[in-house]
């Protein structure tokens, strides 16, 4: 059902994922955690079987955004490092993550030491990532079925919140279920650009914000299917 490798391409795809890390090193990641977590995580896995190694071997570990299934895709390894690095995680925090996809920035949030709470929309993605990231070894990730725009109100609330899919705007009830002092990375417009914006918690009513880039996501969309 899932994708396996020789010991032999184990080492070959270290390999890949060692030059990744110098790569986002320059492209200006210093977070050495979330560098760590990019060279540990075996971002081959999460492609459909069906992508073959060929097109694997040449595509995984390259600064691609790729397709996952379901119309939907795999964000580019920079992306993920910069709204990880923005989050700034703390081992043990409770972070709240919008669009699960293939589960490999939801590695990553495990990888930091996150206590991790996943919401995907899609139906396939969600039952396929679900058994999938337990099968290569995180067990502690809870995963949802819904509409992130609503958040989890039941597991609020979060010390930070990342969406993984372009919004074309903040969802109130996300900023409800922040912790004041908490961080949400969300990316930020419905044309074919996004601006990542960064917002800190500062009281119950008040936010400190920061734009910082343009990226290219899937658009964030309302209710399940
Ligand atoms: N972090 C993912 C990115 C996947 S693309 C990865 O690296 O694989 C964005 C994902 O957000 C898609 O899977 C899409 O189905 C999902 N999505 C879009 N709108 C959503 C919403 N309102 N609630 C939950 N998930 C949503």
């Amino acid at each position: 059902m899932f994708y396996t490798v020789s010991k032999e391409d184990e080492y070959l795809f270290l390999g890949k994922r060692k030059r990744l890390v110098e790569q986002l090193r320059v492209k200006g990641i210093s977070n050495s955690a979330v560098l760590s977590a990019i060279e540990k995580i075996p971002r081959h896995l999460f492609f459909d079987p069906s992508t073959g190694r060929p097109a694997m071997l040449e595509h995984a570990y390259s600064d691609k955004a790729l397709p996952i299934g379901a119309g939907q895709t795999i964000s580019h390894p920079f992306t993920v490092a910069f709204q990880t690095e923005k989050l700034e995680i703390e081992k043990g925090e409770k972070i709240l993550e919008i669009g699960t996809g293939c589960g490999y920035q939801t590695a990553m949030l495990v990888e930091m030491g996150a206590k991790v709470f996943t919401i995907e929309r899609q139906k396939t993605l969600y039952d396929k990532t679900k058994l999938f990231l337990p099968y290569i070894g995180y067990q502690t990730i809870r995963f949802f079925y819904g509409d992130g725009y609503k958040g989890l109100p039941q597991h609020a609330p979060f010390d930070k919140i990342i969406v993984t899919a372009g919004a074309p705007y903040i969802p109130n009830d996300l900023l409800v279920q922040l912790k004041v002092g908490g961080i949400i990375v969300i990316p930020i417009g419905e044309g074919e650009q996004q601006e990542m914006n960064v917002l800190k918690k500062i009281s119950d009513q008040a936010f400190e914000k920061q734009v910082i880039g343009k990226f290219k996501f899937v658009p964030m969309l309302q209710n399940k299917v």
